[in-house]
């Protein structure tokens, strides 16, 4: 594990400096569905302190065992289980309606800081993905900005896969422009939750705080 993370960082400065980003200005999120508490220890052991899961059932158990982590959901937001994501998680990646929002906001615990919120934005245009699309993201963003307990921080993609480096760049840079226009309309967002194992050096290149990291970490997922 020590070594595989060694080397992803090292992937990650590397593509910050080549990028012209600034150092340390990328944040790895290491993503452990279908992985298990000793994985998730290991990582830790080598200094990661953010993990993604994507199942509520799969995820309650690691959190309990490791709650000291930052925990992040990056998965499928069910409106009748906003509850326990408000009371354990540090960020939601997926918001893509105001519902889930104002639930999320609704059972935010007033004791803890808010919860993170990022939407996600169907920046591919595929009808089967998850995601809002770019035409209703500026309502969306003003609603769930105005909400209390909450702090929206940015947007997020799983963009289709593309083999090509200039591919994977030009939907990470509609991303990236999904952003800017937000902030021109008076937000003030400092979060581009993209790229994975595939295209995360792509991602970074567009301007990518958070690259969200599973297989390169972990190794392929058991199902
Ligand atoms: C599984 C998953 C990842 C990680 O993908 P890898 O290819 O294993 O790096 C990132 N983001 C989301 C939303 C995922 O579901």
């Amino acid at each position: 594990m020590s070594t595989n993370v060694t080397a992803l960082l090292g992937r990650i400065r590397a593509a910050e400096i080549r990028f012209g980003r600034k150092p340390g200005s990328v944040e790895l999120l290491a993503v452990s569905k279908t992985h298990g508490v000793d994985a998730i220890a290991a990582a830790r052991a080598a200094g990661i302190r953010a993990f993604g899961e994507n199942y509520l059932q799969e995820a309650l158990p690691k959190v309990a065992a490791l709650p000291d982590l930052q925990w992040h959901f990056i998965g499928p937001v069910q409106s009748n289980k906003t509850r326990p994501i408000a009371e354990r998680f540090a960020w939601v990646h997926t918001v893509e309606r105001l519902k889930t929002a104002q639930r999320l906001s609704a059972q935010r615990p007033p004791e803890l800081p808010p919860l993170n919120i990022c939407i996600e934005v169907n920046i591919s245009g595929e009808s089967s993905k998850a995601g809002v699309a770019p035409s209703d993201l500026a309502d969306l963003a003003q609603a769930v900005a105005a909400l209390p307990g909450l702090q929206l921080r940015g947007l997020m993609a799983l963009p289709a896969p593309e083999e090509e480096f200039a591919a994977q760049r030009a939907a990470f840079a509609r991303l990236r422009s999904c952003l800017t226009s937000l902030n021109e309309q008076s937000l003030a967002l400092d979060t581009l939750s993209m790229g994975t194992t595939d295209d995360f050096e792509a991602a970074i290149a567009e301007g990518a705080t958070i690259v969200r990291i599973g297989t390169a970490l972990f190794g392929p997922r058991q199902y």
